[in-house]
């Protein structure tokens, strides 16, 4: 067997591994194990690719591999949980990146390949000479990677800053994930993209330079800031799956570039499972793809105030009223979204749920598909605390039953118990929504009346049937423990 037999051998286990990975992660039960088969099919590839490598000085990979593998480090060591959007934002940039600079360096190779292949020939001969080296796959592979990877960079960078949501100034705090609307942006964006497509056409007819190249990086860089600032925060979730999806791309488009069958695979499994994520995001919102796109989101003009829809009508409520209103609880449902993790509070969330339980009250979970800042935020959260999966309940499984739920627990969620969802014209119309509003009693713990991501006042909290508790989500769960506790 040659080399290269042995090396697309090994690339098609990793392939294998890759793809027995993916179906790992589709249930929680075996995740951990799926990532580390993606992992294991990761090295193969990577060693395999080393070894048959003779471009580079082994010392300059043992370099960038170390650095890369530091930086990845500190990242996933230092970043919280509720960062981890951020972050797959970020490496969803520097995968774009890495694309587009690959395709970049292996145009300059070939440029210079062409400059010694044509020294002395003229004519027919020259572009010959030309066209063996600059064959249309080649050509057609780099405009793809640089119009892809240059608008995921730009594109995820401002789509993680987005996600930060606010940041201070001076003094002053900017909310990064409001939408920036410029004028006339419909039309700036498809002069754009027409700018991009005939640059990258003049890469694939005109290989004599680099030139339209990184004119093209250029111009798709302003594309991908362009098409993601007039998106809200809401639709982050979206957008960065999309990106993720695009970062595949850029991938596979450069694994023609280098004839590697391996980055093919690899892009185009990211680039699929991408896009399947958006798709799933999309029906969970019940939004369509070009509308997350191209309209926007955010605090509708001339919608209701905080004021007008909380004011006289909001009641608290203490740990120890909501311990009597266990006393006659026989079904208690809990829905968790981004502030329990901000407090962390998945912990005494499951204490709590433990001690109602031995009470012989039924708890489970109302998980909404986009609670939280990334997909699956809240499954990883309840799973770190050993609550069973089988609790954890999707939307649809729970929505039909909560009118025999006596309370309500909804901690640090917001916009996916808005009821406003429900209503023509409001800036989250039609997205489905967990209906704890049919329960019999509402408790909602947060720690002001502060909105949620997509910046709305919600009605829930000045419903009848809902009680505020004004707290830190761990706090609030640690006190309802000792208040159950002491009621016996
Ligand atoms: P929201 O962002 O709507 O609301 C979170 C609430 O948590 C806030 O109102 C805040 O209120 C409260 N909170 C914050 N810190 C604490 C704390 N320490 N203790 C208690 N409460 C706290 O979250 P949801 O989960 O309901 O909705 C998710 C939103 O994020 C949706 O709009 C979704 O589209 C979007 N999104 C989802 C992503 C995903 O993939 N899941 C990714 C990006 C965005 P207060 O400050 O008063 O405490």
């Amino acid at each position: 067997m040659d080399q290269h037999t042995i090396q697309n051998l090994a690339y098609l286990l990793a392939a294998v591994l890759f793809i027995l990975g993916i179906k790992g992660l589709t249930h929680p039960r075996t995740a951990v194990r799926g990532n580390l088969t993606g992992s294991l099919g990761m090295l193969v590839a990577i060693v395999v690719t080393l070894c048959v490598a003779d471009i580079l000085a082994w010392w300059v990979i043992i370099a960038a591999l170390i650095i890369g593998a530091a930086v990845g480090m500190i990242f996933a060591l230092k970043v919280p949980m509720t960062g981890m959007p951020q972050m797959v934002a970020l490496f969803n940039g520097f995968g774009g990146w890495a694309s587009f600079l690959v395709a970049g360096a292996e145009l300059s190779i070939a440029l210079a390949a062409v400059a010694a292949a044509t020294e002395g020939l003229e004519g027919e001969a020259a572009q010959a000479a030309t066209n063996a080296i600059m064959n249309s796959q080649f050509v057609v592979a780099i405009a793809a990677s640089g119009l892809i990877g240059s608008v995921t960079l730009l594109g995820s960078l401002v789509a993680g800053i987005k996600l930060v949501e606010k940041f201070t100034f001076r003094g002053k705090k900017y909310w990064t994930s409001d939408p920036i609307l410029l004028p006339a942006r419909n039309l700036i964006n498809a002069g754009v993209a027409i700018l991009c497509i005939v640059l990258a056409v003049l890469v694939v007819t005109d290989p004599t330079t680099s030139l339209w190249y990184w004119l093209l990086i250029i111009c798709a860089a302003a594309l991908g800031v362009l098409i993601t600032i007039p998106i809200g925060g809401a639709d982050m979730p979206v957008v960065i799956a999309l990106l993720n999806s695009y970062s595949g791309l850029a991938a596979c488009a450069t694994g023609f570039v280098i004839n590697n069958n391996v980055l093919i695979v690899a892009g185009s499994l990211v680039g699929a499972s991408g896009l399947i994520l958006t798709s799933i995001m999309c029906k969970a919102m019940n939004r369509s793809l070009a509308n997350v796109m191209f309209a926007t989101l955010g605090p509708a003009a001339g919608g209701p105030s905080a004021d007008d829809v909380y004011e006289g009508k909001v009641k608290s409520t203490s740990a120890d009223e909501i311990a009597m209103l266990f006393d006659t609880a026989q079904r208690v449902v809990i829905v968790p979204g981004y502030g329990m993790a901000v407090s962390q509070a998945q912990h005494a969330v499951r204490d709590l749920a433990n001690l109602l339980e031995s009470k012989g009250i039924a708890v489970e979970f109302g998980i909404h598909p986009v609670a939280g800042r990334m997909p699956g935020h809240m499954n990883v959260l309840l799973a770190e605390a050993n609550i069973e999966y089988d609790k954890l309940l999707e939307m649809d499984q729970i929505n039909p039953t909560l009118e025999t739920v006596d309370v309500a627990l909804v901690i640090g969620a917001n916009d996916v118990v808005n009821p406003v969802a429900r209503e023509e014209g409001s800036p989250i119309s039609g997205m489905p929504i967990i209906d704890v509003d049919k329960c019999r009693t509402v408790v909602i713990i947060k720690r002001s009346l502060s909105p949620g991501f997509a910046g709305i006042p919600n009605p829930l909290f000045a419903a009848d049937n809902t009680l505020m508790f004004f707290n830190d989500g761990k706090k609030a769960f640690t006190e309802m423990i000792t208040a159950v506790k002491e009621a016996g």
